[in-house]
């Protein structure tokens, strides 16, 4: 079995909280294990409970949409929340649930080491990007460092759902979307730059990295 298919098998099995007992189905998350984007929400809502499947309901088929738009398909990236299982009547997550399954969700960016993680959504946003605003920073590239795992490059979007029953946000999202190809290229460029600069053996200091971020989150 694959490595990704036996932390699959193990995220199935979690007893670590007691939402399994209410929620139909465990919704690990889903598509390609050597993704270069992984998309993160909040949690399962009652159609993804339903099927087992993140990301499918009408929020989901807004995410397809816009997948396509920049070229790609669901089956391309990897799609997964938070939460692995469905509070019951769609209720805010308690904090004890998110950190039981928190580990899951390490594990999987572990496994799939993608160059990108867009969270979906506030909620999402506030594991991973504390104290921001996602009026401030959505469309907006950080980097943070992740216990045990090292650097990431973020990008938070607003939630496709949000967009959808606000009209203002849905433009904000498209657009903030269309970006993303262009991130990935600046990702692989920094890499690049990187290398090079490594094997002039010019290794840079932790100021210059934390004032190139800051140009970096004004790129765009
Ligand atoms: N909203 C989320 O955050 N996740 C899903 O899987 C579906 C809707």
């Amino acid at each position: 079995m694959s490595q990704y298919k036996s932390l699959e098998e193990k995220i199935k099995q979690c007893r670590k909280c007691h939402l399994r007992g209410t929620c139909l189905n465990v919704v690990p998350g889903e598509g390609n294990v050597n993704a270069e984007i992984m998309f993160i929400g909040e949690g399962p809502g009652e159609n993804e409970d339903k099927q087992g499947r993140p990301f499918v309901g009408a929020a989901g088929k807004f995410l397809e949409e816009m997948l396509a738009t920049i070229g790609k398909k669901r089956g391309e990236v990897f799609i997964a929340n938070v939460l692995k299982c469905r509070p019951p009547g769609n209720r805010d997550p308690l904090p004890e649930e998110v950190e039981a399954c928190w580990p899951w969700m390490m594990e999987q960016i572990e496994t799939i080491r993608p160059k990108l993680i867009i969270t979906l959504g506030r909620h999402a946003m506030e594991r991973f990007l504390p104290n921001q605003k996602i009026s401030q920073i959505h469309g907006k590239v950080l980097r943070r460092e992740i216990p045990g795992i090292g650097k990431q490059v973020f990008y938070a979007l607003y939630h496709p759902a949000a967009a959808l029953y606000q009209g203002s946000l849905r433009q904000v999202l498209i657009s903030d979307f269309k970006k993303i190809p262009k991130v990935l290229e600046v990702i692989d460029k920094e890499k690049n730059d990187r290398g090079n600069f490594e094997d002039e053996g010019a290794r840079k200091t932790s100021t210059e990295e934390v004032r190139e971020e800051k140009k970096q989150e004004t790129l765009f």
